[in-house]
């Protein structure tokens, strides 16, 4: 049975990604699709454990092999899903999530049945107070964000689902709610189940 193919988007200072690693912690049988990126890797990013760092010319490359299910130019680098990876994950019968961007999902929308959800923050005056916690950031440097933020939020509107992430806990239990209800669809339970069912419904 293949499992379901879940995407998380947000914009920066939503919380997104405490939020999937919680869930991922949490929930058994899901596991993240790790991206390529052309991004330079920042302090704490470790190659083939948050992103596969490429060089330009090596994604380009991978491009022209229809190697990527969804890739997009992110404030100017370049993200990509790989088929491979989702397909591996798929097969060692893992349900998988992607956190991707807006232009991402919609693409992977296009493709294949997926469940996609998306995260804001609870309010303009929160965001801003998140984005400028993250460091000494100048004004320009904050402004940028928020007009990226805004951004991506316009597309919320596109998602099966939003979560409105004021309390963590909240959040988290809304997240999980999703996952879990999505598993027990239908069509889901029935291949999961089949044999045990094949047997309640047996003539006597
Ligand atoms: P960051 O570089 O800060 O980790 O991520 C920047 C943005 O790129 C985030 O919105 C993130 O969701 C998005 N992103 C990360 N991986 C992918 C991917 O594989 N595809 C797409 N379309 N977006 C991605």
């Amino acid at each position: 049975m293949p499992g379901t193919l879940f995407i998380v988007a947000a914009p920066s200072g939503a919380g997104k990604s405490s939020l999937v690693n919680a869930l991922l912690e949490r929930e058994p049988g899901i596991v993240l699709s790790i991206s390529h990126t052309t991004r330079p890797p920042r302090p704490n990013d470790k190659d083939g454990v948050h992103y596969h760092f490429v060089k330009r010319a090596e994604f380009e490359l991978l491009v022209t092999q229809d190697a990527f299910l969804e890739h997009a130019e992110v404030f100017g680098n370049l993200y990509g899903t790989s088929r491979a990876t989702v397909a591996e994950r798929f097969a060692a019968g893992n349900d998988v999530l992607l956190e991707i961007d807006w232009q991402g999902a919609q693409q992977v929308r296009a493709k294949l049945p997926c469940v996609s959800i998306f995260i804001l923050p609870p309010s303009r005056e929160e965001l801003l107070r998140r984005l400028r916690s993250r460091g000494s950031d100048s004004e320009a440097v904050i402004a940028r964000r928020t007009a990226e933020a805004r951004a991506e939020m316009v597309h919320c509107r596109e998602f099966d689902y939003i979560i409105v992430n004021d309390d963590f806990a909240t959040a988290l239990g809304e997240l999980q709610a999703i996952v879990t209800a999505q598993r027990l669809r239908c069509h889901n339970q029935l291949a999961r189940h089949e044999a045990q069912i094949a047997d309640l419904l047996k003539p006597d």
